[in-house]
């Protein structure tokens, strides 16, 4: 019997968003023949229910405490227990802290593979073809699995989650098997961040090398400000300490996909696209009408950034 277990996670007392862009892809490949949609949960009903009611067609709640580690020793156990009562064959998990250690640990112990960090997924004569990035993004590989269990793991923002239907139904199971972690959590710490959160902002502005100093970012930062979005850095820039590293965007940084992306003096690198490619509308600013990023752009300035941002903040300040 064949079917998709989506691993899903909590976060900060609810599902995590990770979850519901996996129940997306869940629900693409389970029309294209994939089977059922089946989703594992460490946690309560309540979390379960929320799973159903975003495209899941039952799930499961891991239930033992050990769980609450968040290591794959602990983790394991439970994922084979869905899998025998789903029958699923396609397992799913976030590229996120969890998923790339749970991913190897499954497909060791599962005699299997798993392909890491995969942004697009398909079936194709019935079985999972999975696109990644590779050679440090400069191409793209598609892959197939031998053995029959296929595992993968999805880059965050490759897919969108589906609207919450209060109305699906489905059956909730518990289910109480883990393992002892081996690994003990002695804490966790988050990276400061003040304002909008890169990855929820729908307004980023980007700055790269070409700005020539971290204190042009001020600039940028204000701009954002004005259009309630978040600021954003490619890695030449966080490379030089111009920005903070927790604000790049790329293949080696955050997956964004804001409704507008203004990318100032950035060159459009590959490994840049990869981060922000899903924006729906990208805005150049570069001095080079060559460069990538122009190229890409539904919009592009060409001139310097030192004349176009700040006469950009003052029309903009116009029309508050
Ligand atoms: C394995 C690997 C992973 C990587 N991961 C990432 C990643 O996650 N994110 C990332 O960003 N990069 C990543 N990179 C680096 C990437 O290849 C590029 O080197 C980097 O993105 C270039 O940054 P940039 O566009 O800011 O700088 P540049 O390529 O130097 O471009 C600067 C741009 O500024 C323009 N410019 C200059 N002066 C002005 C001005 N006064 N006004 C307007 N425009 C101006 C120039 O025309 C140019 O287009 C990775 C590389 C590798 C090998």
């Amino acid at each position: 019997m064949a079917g998709i277990l989506v691993i899903a996670e909590a976060n900060d007392g609810g599902v995590a968003s990770i979850s519901y862009e996996l129940l997306g892809a869940a629900r693409q490949l389970s029309a294209q023949g994939g089977g059922a949609v089946t989703a594992l949960i460490a946690g309560d009903e309540a979390k379960a229910k929320d799973l159903i009611a975003h495209g899941a067609d039952a799930a499961f709640t891991a239930t033992n405490a050990a769980l609450a580690s968040g290591t794959p020793d602990a983790y394991v156990p439970a994922v084979e227990a869905a899998l025998q009562a789903s029958g699923a064959d396609i397992v799913l998990l976030g590229q996120t802290s969890l998923g790339r250690d749970l991913g190897p640990a499954l497909a060791f112990k599962l005699k299997t593979a798993v392909a890491m960090d995969c942004g697009e997924l398909k079936i194709e004569g019935g079985r999972l073809r999975a696109t990644r990035a590779a050679y440090g993004g400069n191409a793209r590989a598609e892959v197939t699995f031998r053995a029959a269990l296929q595992i993968a793991t999805v880059k965050p923002k490759s897919f969108d989650g589906l609207e919450a239907d209060a109305s699906r139904g489905g059956a909730v199971t518990a289910i109480d098997a883990a393992g002892t972690p081996r690994v003990k959590v002695l804490g966790t710490s988050k990276p400061e961040s003040t304002g909008i959160k890169l990855e929820d902002a729908t307004v980023i502005v980007s700055g790269g090398r070409g700005l020539g100093d971290a204190s042009a970012f001020g600039i940028l930062e204000q701009l954002a400000g004005l259009l309630k979005g978040a600021t954003g850095a490619s890695r030449a820039a966080c490379d030089l300490g111009w920005y903070p590293p927790s604000q790049q965007v790329g293949l080696t940084g955050k997956i964004v996909s804001p409704n507008l992306y203004i990318a100032v003096a950035i060159s459009g690198a590959s490994q840049h696209m990869a981060g922000m490619a899903g924006s729906k509308n990208i805005v150049a600013i570069n001095k080079d009408a060559d460069s990538n990023m122009v190229k890409v752009s539904k919009f592009a300035i060409v001139d310097d950034y030192k004349k176009v941002v700040p006469a950009l903040i003052e029309e903009i300040k116009k029309l508050a």
